[in-house]
């Protein structure tokens, strides 16, 4: 029998136009299980240490980590704003910002099964792609380049999630990957990039901790040849801190080599995934010749904690979650919307899940694609219209103050230099031209007052 051109041509159609899909990225959950409401400033949550805390509500405080209801409300938005996503990406951190000998292997891995236990009640039959967070180990941040008794548990819990395959690769350095769904031909790599991490002591003199680059580029390698798009994903994002200037995460040699192999294998990859900054923000990566070639996402935190690192002024956010609308042909990002909940407004009136932003109507790009993440970067260091609005996105609606000519530099050099040297040109650059745009302005208000 033969098919009409007209049927022939909308078959053809369906086939080269994938259906586009849906995807949740959450992040830095850090339950604080001792959150209370009280009105002893000093007895609200042990994640505040000695800070006091006044008028702490139901569902939470700026400077504690998240109370359970607040995690439990958290989850149950997503479901109720996009209930069936194809996957979810659970980029870690789960227990308190407490010290160690207040914590202890069991309560670490409690909490972890807990929020585990949750998603696997909200969402049954979603496939999640859980990464492990530098919190989700004990002692913290010193996650071993070998098998361990932690490893072994946690990929007890996410076993229905891990394939059989992931399972003993899980056990024997924390990292995976994944095909994405048999009908594309996708894959999800999650990295252990904890590894890498300046303040894991286990792993600090060695060349490639757990051989994971070396695994990483194979995987690459295998879906180079294949011709299969990847996601990365993982906690620990490589680059500078936007908050706070000079503040990498990687030890450099780990940052350089990681950098190389995004360059290398940059066509493969479709996007980059993490979270550890607690928030919103985006990574860039370049040819050598200067094109953009890779974007990393950074999603902000559920927990509203404000961050005790030296040096932040403001490091406080609202809870955040996100949806990607994605191609599932060929995993190229389409557009990303963020929800949040104003924790202020919850506290006083009743909590409320809403919309924040849609990245193509705010930032006004066709989609999420490297050239459009480019063309936002550019938007975001030449117009200070759209400069404020990332950095009022950055702490989800938090800090609502104005993004002065320093602040800008630190983001606008943090998103573009994800290489630690060419961070330190952009920062001697960007100083050394608003220094000259300052003195431009002097002169010609010299001029403009001698001749009055
Ligand atoms: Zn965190
Ligand atoms: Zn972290």
């Amino acid at each position: 029998m033969e098919l009409p051109v007209g049927m022939l041509l909308l078959l053809h159609c369906t086939i080269v136009v994938a259906a586009p899909g849906q995807f949740w990225h959450i992040t830095d959950l850090h339950l604080d299980p001792d959150y209370n409401v009280t009105s002893d400033p000093l007895k609200v949550c042990p994640s505040a240490g000695n800070r006091p805390v006044t008028g702490a509500g139901k569902w939470g405080n700026y400077l504690c980590d998240s109370p359970w209801i607040l995690i439990n409300s958290s989850v149950h938005a997503m479901k109720e704003i996009l209930h069936d996503p194809d996957f979810i990406l659970w980029t870690g951190d789960d227990t308190p910002h407490v010290p160690n000998e207040n914590l202890g292997e069991e309560k670490v891995l409690h909490i972890v099964e807990k929020i585990t236990n949750l998603l696997k009640e909200v969402f049954p039959g979603t496939k999640v792609y859980p990464a492990i967070g530098n919190h989700d180990f004990h002692p913290k941040s010193q996650l071993p380049p070998q098998n361990n008794s932690i490893y072994r548990r946690i990929a007890q819990f996410w076993q229905p999630w891990l394939s059989n395959d992931s399972i003993p690769t899980f056990q024997n350095c924390a990292f995976y990957s994944e095909p994405l769904n048999k009908e594309f031909s996708g894959r999800i790599i999650v990295l252990n990039t904890n590894l890498y991490y300046d303040s894991n002591n286990q792993t600090g003199s060695m060349e490639d901790p757990g051989g994971q680059f070396e695994w990483l580029e194979e995987e690459l390698k295998y879906a180079s040849n294949v011709g299969e798009k990847v996601y990365i994903v993982g906690h620990v994002p490589p680059g500078m801190f936007e908050m706070k200037r000079n503040k990498g995460w990687f030890r450099p040699h780990f940052n350089k080599r990681y950098v190389d192999i995004i360059k290398k294998y940059h066509q493969v990859i479709a996007a980059q995934f993490f979270g550890h900054h607690h928030t919103d923000t985006f990574r860039m990566f370049y040819s050598d010749s200067g094109s953009p070639v890779s974007t990393l996402f950074i999603a902000p935190g559920i927990t509203p904690w404000k961050t005790t690192l030296p040096g932040v002024s403001n490091g406080a956010n609202n809870p955040g979650i996100r949806v990607f609308d994605y191609d599932r042909e060929t995993l190229q990002i389409k557009d990303m919307v963020t929800y949040y909940l104003n924790l202020t407004y919850s506290n006083i009136e009743s909590p409320r899940w809403e919309k924040e932003y849609r990245l193509t109507e705010t930032f006004h790009v066709l989609d999420g694609s490297v050239n459009s993440m480019q063309a936002v970067l550019n938007k975001i260091s030449t117009n200070n219209c759209y400069l404020q609005k990332y950095y009022e996105y950055n702490s989800v609606n938090h800090d609502l103050t104005i993004c002065d000519h320093n602040c800008r530099i630190d983001h606008v050099c943090a998103i573009r230099e994800v290489d630690y040297s060419k961070y330190d040109e952009c920062l001697s650059t960007e100083s050394s031209s608003s220094m000259s745009q300052q003195v431009s302005l002097l002169i010609i208000i010299t001029l403009v007052v001698l001749f009055i």
